[in-house]
């Protein structure tokens, strides 16, 4: 397929961006990557790739010069220890970038905008049980989200909103629910949970030990990013102006993902579960029910499926660094 439309990625030196600029790239289209460091597992595909700090506005004009479409998907971010640390930073710094590609966006005329947003939005008085009912889009307000990250995404929403109603400028909102891949981060502190316990697995002895953040009862849902980039996709053509949840409704606990990762790789590990790590809420789940009205689709890539190539790439990435005793000695 050959398109003249011009697509901009931000983030597109990170996981899911890069993810996404492969996809747009084998269908046509002329893509613009935007990160502020290139991506780090394989050079981006993208026609063109510029390293910008979005949280500057002469950069955000840059970065959406002459462009169609915006998949929004910067963000300082990580895994649940990183976002609990630093509130004000992250809150900071995605506050300006978001705000600034929305207003850069509008003005240089792009035709279409897809901000990423995130479950953390979501109130977390709903969240307290392991058994969790799953969410809901009105869910999140009254707002009661995640601290620092949480807020700042679900204000960034409400700016998308206020765009469109305001300036009938086409802006789409996405609610991730814990992406996973291979080419993701998997270590260094922004690590998400599939990405680190894969990691842990990897490196530890068959019969050896894993600590597990928290009890290990804490639930959560989790997408394979083929399907999250299928879905981002689907929603950039739709008309719907509203928040959407983006994930499975496969619900595990954390202590299931660490036996599904350890069967994967063929290893018994005893598990040493470590209370005094942020575990995040009790239970999150993803209500689909909306998404398969708007998009007549959903994900379908089982966690069993999905984590075989994950742990896969992890364990090979692993492989090729030097061992510690190697560093060391060197
Ligand atoms: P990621 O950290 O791999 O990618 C985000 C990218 O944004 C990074 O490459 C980072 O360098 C870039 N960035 C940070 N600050 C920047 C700046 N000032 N200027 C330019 N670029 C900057 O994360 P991801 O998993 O690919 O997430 C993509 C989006 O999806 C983010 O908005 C994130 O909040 C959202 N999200 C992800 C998940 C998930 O499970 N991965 C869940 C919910 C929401």
């Amino acid at each position: 397929m050959q398109t003249n439309t011009r697509v901009l990625v931000t983030g597109a030196g990170g996981f899911i961006g890069h993810h996404l600029v492969r996809a747009l790239k084998v269908d046509g289209y002329w893509v613009r990557g935007v990160d502020i460091k290139p991506a780090e597992f394989e050079a981006s595909p993208a026609d063109e790739f510029a390293v910008l700090d979005l949280r500057k506005w002469e950069h955000c004009i840059q970065a959406t010069r002459d462009m169609d479409e915006v998949y929004n998907l910067a963000a300082d971010m990580g895994g649940i220890g990183y976002i609990t640390a630093y509130l004000a930073s992250i809150a900071r710094n995605n506050t300006l970038m978001n705000i600034h590609m929305l207003e850069a966006s509008r003005l240089g005329g792009v035709k279409k905008f897809l901000f990423s947003s995130s479950a953390c939005v979501y109130a977390q008085s709903k969240q307290k049980s392991a058994d969790v009912t799953p969410l809901k889009e009105e869910d999140a307000h009254p707002a009661e989200p995640e601290p620092g990250y949480g807020w700042e995404k679900l204000f960034a929403e409400q700016m998308c909103r206020y765009y469109a109603k305001d300036y009938e400028f086409k802006t789409s909102i996405v609610r991730f629910h814990n992406v996973y891949g291979p080419l993701g981060t998997f270590d260094g502190g922004k690590e998400k949970a599939p990405a680190a316990i894969s990691r842990k697995v990897a490196l530890a002895p068959n019969g050896g030990e894993i600590e597990v953040w928290g009890d290990g009862q804490q639930t959560r849902s989790f997408m394979y990013v083929d399907d999250c980039v299928e879905g981002l996709r689907r929603l950039m053509a739709s008309d719907y102006r509203e928040p959407l949840n983006l994930g499975t409704d496969e619900l595990i606990s954390v202590d299931g993902l660490v036996d599904l990762i350890s069967k994967i790789a063929g290893k018994t590990l005893r598990k040493v579960h470590d209370l005094s790590k942020p575990q995040g809420v009790r239970g999150r789940n993803s209500d689909n029910s909306r998404l398969r009205q708007v998009l007549g689709w959903e994900p379908s890539t089982s966690l069993a499926t999905g984590l075989v190539p994950t742990f896969r790439w992890i364990e090979a990435e692993l492989a090729k660094r030097p061992a510690e005793h190697e560093v060391r000695a060197a």
